[in-house]
């Protein structure tokens, strides 16, 4: 256990078992992966309106990363996000070794079926498995209330939502708006990576997603020419190399051809070596036709 400045850091599963003994119910959960930014703010602030004890926890997890690359090259600056966590409402902070997380002879691997299996999934083999996996044992370990995801990662809380759900964990997974630079472009830890041009050019995918939004409350309903207006959108931008385009079934995932249901317009782009995601639900139960 680590004191810095009023917050406690907590390092081992026997700290936090021992600290959340002592806590106040309801508790809140916040998952991250550090280097912290309002995105996360806006969950601890959530937590914070909702629950007497919010829980940050900052871990960079080895095996939701698909490429190793990506992994050692995440921005880790742990000083700053306790500090950051401390100041916005984290009354405990569990920042484990990945051995705390993983111990000698873990050997369990949570694997969520359909949901996880496009998009995300396809373009990240194993991904959701790591996440699957470190977020049940964040749920069992810190036995929350409530757990806040962001909905920036769509296809991540639905996958979360899922495995509660089978493995019976009592934990409501909550999904918070998408926080966004002025500019549109979501606040991802990843954008730090961005070069000056590859900045400029990110909001290009909130772009993309508005021209398919404005599309959608015009009244269009074919999934084909909202993914290729969000395409013609997404050429406009040289340096984007898109991975992909979706319209997607807003329960399952699956690629529609009618938006006819609740449904997510989602986009994975790549800039240079920096790959971001964005996404907007359609809803025609709301829309104004
Ligand atoms: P990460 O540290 O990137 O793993 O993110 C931790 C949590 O913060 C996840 O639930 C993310 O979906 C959420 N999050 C990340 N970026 C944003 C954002 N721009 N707006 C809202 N939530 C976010």
């Amino acid at each position: 256990m680590t004191v810095e400045g009023s917050t406690t850091v907590l390092r081992t599963r026997a700290e936090l078992r021992e600290a959340l003994a002592a806590t106040p119910r309801p508790v809140g959960l916040v998952p991250t992966m550090g280097w912290l930014h309002d995105g996360h703010r806006a969950l601890m602030q959530r937590a914070r309106q909702e629950d007497a004890t919010t829980v940050v926890t900052i871990f960079v997890n080895p095996r939701q990363f698909n490429e190793s690359a990506d992994y050692t090259r995440y921005p880790r600056n742990e000083a700053r996000d306790v500090d950051f966590a401390g100041q916005h409402g984290a009354d405990l902070i569990w920042a484990p070794p990945v051995e705390e997380v993983y111990p000698p002879g873990f050997d369990t691997t949570v694997s969520v079926g359909a949901v996880a299996q496009p998009l995300e999934g396809a373009a990240r083999p194993g991904h959701f498995d790591g996440v699957a996996t470190v977020v049940a044992i964040l749920l069992s370990l810190v036995g929350a209330e409530t757990a806040y995801f962001g909905q920036k990662d769509a296809q991540q809380v639905m996958v979360i939502r899922q495995m509660a759900r089978d493995l019976a964990i009592g934990t409501a997974v909550v999904a918070c708006p998408t926080v966004r630079e002025s500019d549109g472009l979501a606040l991802s830890s990843r954008n730090v990576h961005l070069s000056p041009a590859e900045r400029e050019a990110a909001p290009v995918l909130q772009r993309a997603l508005l021209a398919a939004r404005m599309a959608f409350d015009a009244g269009e309903r074919s999934a084909a020419s909202m993914r290729e207006r969000m395409a013609d959108v997404l050429a406009t931008a040289p340096l984007a190399d898109v991975e992909y385009v979706s319209v997607a079934d807003g329960l399952t995932l699956a690629e529609l051809d009618t938006i006819d249901r609740p449904a997510i317009a989602s986009l994975a782009v790549r800039f240079g070596t920096t790959r971001l995601i964005d996404n907007e639900l359609l809803d025609p139960g709301t829309s104004v036709d």
